[in-house]
């Protein structure tokens, strides 16, 4: 495959924006080479600016479950386009979308839209300090809960009372309120909130994790911070950005059982527009202006086409459970045909999944946490990537990052790509 014009463009575009890119993870950092520019999507299908055609393994990160271009996404994102784009005034699809989304999650009542994940991370968090009067938060390393300052904070030697700095312009007076814990290790947590005790408004956690490579929680963790929360009397932030109506028409809570008291979501819910939202019970939302006193707004807040999008994508969802489904056996699919692959190659690694997430980790210990997921050897995985992308499939460029199934990919596609691994010199 030839990638010309794709490295050209690159080329120009590094030149206007940092890196070439409007978000790290696009631009290859992690496995070298130029990133592919995309001129056009359908179905399970990219096709980029050199006429490549590519199997599609990221579905934008999540958010476009049911494929490219989605046409009753597509039709209510022109429909709504030709009555006006934005108003800055309520509209009823807001109304509309809010109560789908009630009726398809357990255990809310009211919902907040924003415009992105990290948004909707950084209003609960807020809303979860207001409504508790506590300022310390606890988050595992490795989870990811957007950009936000408090978010970008991740576990090192030593870093297990105070959280220290991972990015440049991050405060220590931030850092120091947020808490780390290692996925999967319940006693660490018990650990924190006795060294805590009373200073700390949440536990945030992504109840299955994507952004270690897919990371499933051990069983009785959940439920263990469940207990945890409810005796110290902290609240329970699910990140379901990604898991929300992608494992269960009602994300993890639905999937694993296990209420939270926060919910976040973001892409599919937006079905490929900038959508965020949090939700709670109605006791919680009645803290958030204009009914309470924690601020939070937007500009571009529940625009119409944002919600036209978001309402077509939960409308089919909600009716068609059976994706989920469709979706985790695909999932399974893939596994076996990767799992027999490579066990045939003798190399050593690690298969995790989890309804349609799903990720290769080349190391012999199983993945938990950060510290195991970190484990993988980047050259294998480098390789695995660019040979795959040789072969027209794309992968996330990253080995931590989870696989995004969408359910336009057929068992032919899936046979495809395992063929291109079966075809791969490891
Ligand atoms: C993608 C993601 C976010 C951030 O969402 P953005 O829309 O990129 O701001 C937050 N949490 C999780 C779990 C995510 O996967």
């Amino acid at each position: 495959m030839l990638y010309q014009r794709s490295s050209s463009l690159f080329a120009e575009a590094k030149k206007y924006i940092p890196g070439g890119v409007n978000s790290p993870v696009r631009a290859f950092k992690a496995v070298g080479g130029d990133p592919i520019f995309v001129n056009e999507a359908k179905g399970a299908y990219l096709y980029d600016e050199d006429g490549n055609r590519l199997i599609d393994y990221i579905a934008s990160w999540g958010p476009l479950i049911l494929g490219h271009a989605y046409a009753p996404v597509v039709d209510a994102v022109i429909d709504k386009a030709k009555k006006g784009t934005s108003f800055g005034m309520p509209t009823e699809i807001e109304t509309e979308l809010a109560q789908l989304t009630v009726s398809m999650v357990p255990n809310i009542d009211k919902i907040r839209f924003v415009n992105s994940g990290t948004e909707a991370c950084m209003s609960a968090i807020r809303l979860a300090r207001g409504y508790t009067g506590r300022d310390k938060i606890i988050k595992f390393a490795g989870c990811y809960h957007g950009h936000s300052d408090s978010f970008l904070i991740q576990a090192g030697s030593g870093a297990v009372t105070f959280g220290t700095p991972n990015s440049p312009g991050v405060t220590q007076g931030t850092a120091k309120d947020t808490l780390l814990a290692p996925y999967n290790d319940l006693e660490s947590v018990k650990a924190l909130t006795q060294a805590n005790r009373g200073e700390i408004a949440a536990i945030i956690i992504e109840p299955v994790a994507g952004n270690m490579g897919c990371i499933v929680p051990r069983e009785g963790f959940l439920e263990g911070l469940r207990e945890l929360c409810n005796r110290e009397g902290i609240l329970l932030l699910f990140d379901e950005v990604m898991t929300g109506f992608r494992l269960a028409k009602g994300g993890a809570q639905e999937a694993l059982g296990i209420n939270a008291d926060m919910v976040m979501f973001g892409k599919v819910i937006g079905g490929g527009l900038p959508v965020g939202a949090f939700a709670a019970r109605s006791e919680i939302m009645a803290h958030l202006a204009p009914e309470g006193p924690v601020y939070q707004a937007g500009t571009l807040s529940g625009n119409p086409l944002a919600m036209g999008a978001g309402l077509a994508m939960l409308t089919q969802l909600n009716e068609h459970p059976e994706v989920f489904e469709s979706l985790a056996d695909k999932t399974e699919h893939l596994y076996e045909g990767f799992d027999n692959v490579l066990r045939k190659k003798g190399i050593p690694y690690q298969i995790n999944r989890f309804g349609s997430m799903i990720s290769v980790h080349f190391t012999n210990a199983p993945v938990m946490d950060f510290e195991t997921s970190a484990k993988g050897n980047n050259e294998t995985f480098k390789k695995y990537f660019h040979g795959m992308l040789e072969k027209g499939i794309y992968l996330p460029p990253s080995a931590f990052e989870s696989y995004f199934l969408n359910d336009a990919l057929s068992y032919g596609d899936l046979d495809e790509t395992i063929a291109a691994l079966d075809a791969l010199d490891l």
